[in-house]
């Protein structure tokens, strides 16, 4: 396997193959149907682990199985206004790393989630405190639909929220 250190260069010049994969990128879907509040991410693993191998040592594989842990709470990547009394009813995180699979240099976190809002009028600010745990996540794409259509931002670790 190659260092990290020559994936700088092999990572970069992947990116045409994996056009949807851009290191420090993600992206994510946001539809608000009523109060159902419905998500869909996809976050390069070396965004969040520094790695997209399967853990070599020990420090790794503690890394990866408290990424897991901390995905059952949906609340660890999205942060909702309480005033929205939003709760989860579902999240469920997946990629080719956590079934042990070896993936061919890129791994993916693939994240949905689901929560009901009470009071989704209340939903006027989204936060991600996820960009201050993992630094080297840069940015992710939100595509937001709502009842009034839909709508792009781009969400920044300098800037890690958005007002729909
Ligand atoms: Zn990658």
């Amino acid at each position: 396997m190659k260092k990290l250190g020559v994936c700088v260069l092999g990572c970069f010049l992947a990116t045409g193959v994996f056009a949807q994969h851009a290191h420090g990128k993600g992206k994510l879907q946001l539809k608000l149907e009523g109060q159902t509040l419905m998500g869909e991410m996809e976050m390069p693993m070396e965004a969040l682990l520094g790695f997209e191998h399967l853990p070599k040592n020990k420090a790794q594989s503690d890394a990866m199985t408290r990424l897991q842990n901390a995905a059952q709470d949906a609340g660890y990547f999205i942060e909702l206004p309480a005033e929205a009394k939003c709760q989860q009813k579902e999240a469920k995180a997946e990629s080719s790393m956590f079934k042990g699979l070896a993936p061919k240099g890129h791994s993916d976190l693939d994240y949905s989630f689901h929560f009901i809002c009470l009071n989704p009028q209340a939903l006027t600010k989204i936060s991600f405190p996820f960009f201050k745990s993992h630094i080297k996540s840069h940015q992710l794409k939100v595509e937001w639909v709502g009842d009034k259509g839909q709508k792009s931002f781009t969400v920044r670790s300098s800037k890690p929220y958005f007002s729909p």
